[in-house]
C-alpha cells in the first residue's frame, strides 16, 4: 500500500440538535460462552463456570436497576448460547427497553475462520436471539472484537446497520463496500480496549489470568479522564462492560459514578449504539471502503 490509497480520516459526525458528543453504556453478556469457546474443558470446572454465570444471575439484574434508576438505555451484546442458557435474563433486557445485539454464538473468535464456519456462527445467533426474545438485532459485535476482512460484507448480508468491533476512530462513520457508492455500507462504532472493563478486573486461573484485579477507583479515574477528552473533542464514548466482572458492589458504585459523570456534562447524548448508529447513517456521511490487509491478501 502507498500514502496515496491509504484510508483517509472518517469525517467529523454531527450530532443532533443541541448534543455536543455521544456516550453509550454496553454490555456483553459473554457468560460461560466466553471461555467454553476458548478452552471447552474449562466446562468440568464448576468454580469458573459459576464465575461466569455471575454475569448473568448477578449482573444483568444489578446493571438493570443501575440503568433503571437512572432511566438510561443501554446495549446488551448477547451471544446466542447465553439467550438459550438464559432465556429469562434476556427477556428482561428486553422489557426494560434496552438494546439486544448479537455477540456470535458460543462466543466465537473468528481469527482463521473460514467462511462457511464464520456464516455458520453468525446465522446460529441470529437464531436464538429470534427464538429466545423475537429479537433481530440491528447491531454486531465480534467476540474478542476479532473480525475477518471478510465479515462486514456477512454483516451486509444480513441487513445489520451496524458493526461496533473496530478501533480506528474516535466517531462513527459509514463503511461502505465500494467507496464511490453507499449502496451497500454499514455503520461502525469504533472501540477501544482501554473502556473495556475486561484489562481491569478479568482473573481467572489459566483462562484470564492478564494481572492483578485493579481498585475500582483508579478505574474510575481512567474512565472518567477518558469520558472528560471524549466530550471536550465531541467524539463518541463507548463504554465496554461485562457483567460478570462490572456487576460486583464496587465496580458497580464505581460505574454509578461515571454515569453521574456523563449525567453533568452538557450536551452529552446518552443512548444506545441502534441509535447512534441509525443517527449516523441519516447524516449521510461520506463512506470509507471497506478495508484490505496492510500485506498479503484474503478471500
Ligand atoms: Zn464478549
Amino acid at each position: 500500500m502507498t500514502s496515496d490509497d491509504a484510508t483517509p480520516p472518517a469525517a467529523p459526525v454531527s450530532w443532533p440538535a443541541d448534543k455536543v458528543a455521544a456516550a453509550a453504556l454496553t454490555f456483553d453478556v459473554d457468560a460461560e460462552s466466553a471461555f467454553l469457546s476458548a478452552d471447552p474443558s474449562s466446562a468440568a470446572r464448576l468454580t469458573v463456570m459459576s464465575h461466569q454465570a455471575y454475569g448473568p444471575l448477578t449482573g444483568v439484574p444489578r446493571i438493570l436497576r443501575l440503568l433503571e434508576r437512572h432511566r438510561l438505555r443501554g446495549t446488551f451484546f448477547v451471544p446466542g448460547f447465553t439467550a438459550e442458557r438464559y432465556p429469562l435474563v434476556v427477556e428482561q433486557i428486553v422489557e426494560g427497553g434496552h438494546e439486544v445485539a448479537h455477540h456470535g454464538y458460543l462466543h466465537e473468535s473468528s481469527v482463521g475462520m473460514d467462511r462457511d464456519t464464520e456464516e455458520r456462527a453468525i446465522d446460529r445467533g441470529l437464531q436464538a436471539l429470534d427464538k429466545v426474545a423475537g429479537v433481530r438485532p440491528v447491531g454486531y459485535r465480534a467476540p474478542m472484537w476479532e473480525l475477518n476482512y471478510r465479515t462486514p460484507s456477512l454483516l451486509l448480508d444480513r441487513g445489520f446497520l451496524y458493526d461496533s468491533s473496530m478501533m480506528d476512530c474516535d466517531v462513527p462513520y459509514l463503511l461502505a463496500e465500494h467507496a464511490e457508492t453507499a449502496a451497500r455500507s454499514i455503520v461502525e462504532i469504533p472501540v477501544n480496549w482501554a473502556l473495556d472493563d475486561w484489562e481491569q478486573y478479568a482473573y481467572v486461573p489459566g483462562l484470564a489470568a492478564s494481572g492483578p484485579i485493579e481498585s475500582p477507583a483508579k478505574v474510575l479515574e481512567m474512565w472518567t479522564l477518558e469520558l472528560d477528552a471524549f466530550y471536550r473533542e465531541r467524539c463518541c464514548f463507548v463504554l465496554t462492560n461485562h457483567p460478570f466482572l462490572t456487576g460486583r458492589p464496587s465496580r458497580m458504585a464505581a460505574l454509578e459514578r461515571l454515569v453521574e459523570r456523563m449525567e453533568a456534562l452538557d450536551g452529552l447524548w446518552l443512548a444506545t449504539l441502534a441509535e447512534i448508529a441509525a443517527h449516523t447513517r441519516a447524516m449521510g456521511p461520506v463512506p470509507r471502503a471497506f478495508p484490505a490487509p496492510p500485506v498479503g491478501r484474503t478471500e
